[in-house]
């Protein structure tokens, strides 16, 4: 059956690219609505955002939604990697900014507060998006592909990355997203950044809001926020977290194999482009009881949320 959440839950914090602060209400949803977010600050006009692959405007460091009135929110990843982690399929995501708040740089405070709430079924089946044939996007940057899923399985990921820092150097790492592997293995992996990109990024106006507690900020083979990492191949965990939050903005959960080799969220992004123009190379099916068994959300339990996090 498709869910929702419980009841609201409210985060406040800073976005990290513009610095602003933002509160950000998950509401409960019905049945075949799928994500939306809704900026509460605007007056005029439509305020809806769908979370969508085709509201998706391609930017370099974070995954912005936008309407065809203009409205916009940022850095959506992290709260989607948590909606699609903890299986939420319907929910409205309110905010009064422009940038979803970046916490501690993880999902992971987002999946503490979904499984406070708790998560209900409602009255619909569950549909996914089951890949038929692969599909691949190659750029500069990497490449990412998608192809059917493996036998038995729902969603598998892996993913590979490659830093010239030491601390962060060469990552691979494959999971099967089933059984509640998204909040034990990935939810409180933080977003990561080379201090010799900071200035840069400071200078163009972004990372205004980033500090050493919600990033990891590397600098050869010197982590330089405090405490270290959280795992000793964090970055490649958080790339893949990220992967998970922008591949539900293909409107449901997807039956398939995702690599991403250096991929970020454009190359993502495309991927879904790719797919949904390749004639025969999905369908949204119904979900029986095994294929539903194996979806992201099934077996999370708030336990298993890693302690550090
Ligand atoms: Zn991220």
């Amino acid at each position: 059956m498709q869910t929702t959440i419980r009841s609201a839950i409210t985060f406040q914090g800073v976005g990290l690219h513009s610095g602003r602060p933002a509160r950000l209400t998950i509401r409960p949803a019905s049945a075949e609505h799928g994500i939306w977010f809704k900026r509460t600050d605007i007056r005029l006009g439509d305020t809806l955002v769908p979370a969508r692959w085709d509201a998706v405007e391609i930017t370099p460091l974070c995954t912005r939604i936008v309407n065809r009135a203009g409205a916009q929110v940022s850095t959506i990843e992290h709260v989607m990697a948590a909606l699609a982690g903890c299986g939420v399929h319907n929910a409205l995501v309110e905010i009064d900014g422009p940038e979803v708040p970046i916490l501690d740089g993880s999902a992971a405070p987002f999946v503490r507060g979904i499984l406070s709430r708790g998560v209900r079924a409602l009255t619909a089946p569950v549909r996914a998006i089951e890949v038929l044939e692969p599909v691949e996007v190659t750029t500069a940057a990497g490449w990412a592909r998608l192809s059917p899923a493996r036998p038995g399985q729902g969603l598998t990921m892996q993913f590979h990355i490659d830093f010239p820092d030491a601390a962060i150097g060469t990552q691979d790492k494959g999971l099967n997203l089933a059984n509640g592997a998204f909040v034990r293995e990935l939810c409180d992996s933080r977003t990561f950044c080379r201090q010799s990109d900071v200035d840069t990024m400071q200078a163009n106006g972004l990372a205004l809001g980033g500090t050493y507690e919600n990033a990891v900020v590397v600098d050869g083979d010197q982590v330089l926020s405090p405490g270290g990492l959280r795992h000793a191949d964090e970055a490649v965990r958080h790339k893949m977290l990220d992967a998970l939050g922008d591949l539900y903005t293909a409107g449901a959960p997807i039956l398939g194999h995702y690599e991403g080799h250096k991929a970020g969220h454009a190359i993502t992004n495309m991927l879904l482009q790719e797919l949904f123009a390749k004639p025969g190379a999905f369908r949204l099916r119904a979900c029986d009881d095994i294929t539903a068994a194996q979806l992201p959300g099934v077996g999370v339990a708030r336990e298993e949320i890693p302690a550090v996090a």
